[in-house]
């Protein structure tokens, strides 16, 4: 057993793994281990099928710690509370028309984004639902060979646990000087939420935006809005210049803000 300080715990307990609805328990303990050789801690259950589970315990093979200081949620949007990126993984080709990325670019990511982070894990079955990735800013899929794409769950959190760590220990080598992103964080997602708010209101105040018919402009708005990378001081820009707009048209267009 060793004890040597791993040089980027700091960071690897803001990265959150999130597992949807696993069926299986053995994957939740897998999934454990895969984390716990990669320095990562941060375990979230959402609406498992079966936790605690002694499978789930022989299966982690010693990172029992992991599971038992694991967070059980009811529902996506609570276990990705606090989140200023959120990556949703993927096998299924279809999901190729969210904004995607690979495993690399995407702990890249992971790696220069402050505060907490999550990977999201989708059923053995049936993967993440639409809706589910709606609330990811990207869309991974570990490329596979393309008559056989998917893998394994726990294999899928390896991979991606693997790709977080190097991309860590590449950061840690160079963080000697002070990086941009501590003197200007990225928007939070309670701000993106809002500015799609604010962004939604103020199209449909001028006339761009149908209400009654919002479906896709809203989505694609969403999406937009959503991509990583948008800086807190950008957000300021944005919600600036929309309530400018909004009082430039002499009201706030008779659309309530409660948003905000
Ligand atoms: N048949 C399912 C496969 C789900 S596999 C489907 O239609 O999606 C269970 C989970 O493992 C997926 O939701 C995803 O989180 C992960 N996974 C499996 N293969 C993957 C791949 N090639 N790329 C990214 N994630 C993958």
């Amino acid at each position: 057993m060793q004890h040597t300080v791993d040089p980027i715990a700091a960071r690897a307990s803001a990265v959150r793994i999130v597992l949807v609805a696993t069926t299986h328990p053995g994957n939740i303990g897998a999934a454990a281990r895969a984390m716990k050789a990669m320095g990562l801690s941060s375990l979230h259950l959402v609406r498992p099928a079966h936790f605690p589970s002694a499978e789930a315990t022989a299966r982690a093979a010693g990172a029992d710690d992991l599971l038992a200081a694991a967070s059980v949620h009811d529902d996506l949007a609570a276990a990705l509370a606090g989140c200023n990126l959120v990556i949703g993984t993927t096998a299924r080709e279809r999901h190729l028309d969210w904004p995607s990325t690979d495993p690399r670019e995407a702990a890249a990511l992971v790696a220069t984004t402050t505060g907490e982070v999550a990977l999201v894990f989708g059923r053995e079955r049936s993967g993440l639902s639409n809706e589910e990735l709606d609330q990811c800013q990207r869309a991974v899929y570990i490329p596979t060979s393309p008559g056989y794409r998917s893998l394994n769950l726990a294999q899928a959190v390896q991979v991606l646990a693997y790709e977080v760590r190097l991309a860590l220990l590449d950061g840690a080598a160079t963080t000697a000087q002070p990086r941009r992103g501590r003197l200007d964080p990225p928007a939070s997602a309670a701000e993106i939420a809002a500015l799609e708010a604010h962004c939604l209101r103020v199209m449909a105040a001028v006339g761009y935006y149908d209400a009654a018919r919002p479906k896709l402009l809203a989505r694609r708005v969403k999406r937009l809005l959503a991509r990583p990378g948008l800086l807190h001081s950008e957000y300021q820009i944005l919600r600036g210049f929309l309530a400018a707009v909004e009082a430039g048209l002499g009201a706030d267009g008779g659309v309530p803000s409660s948003d905000d």
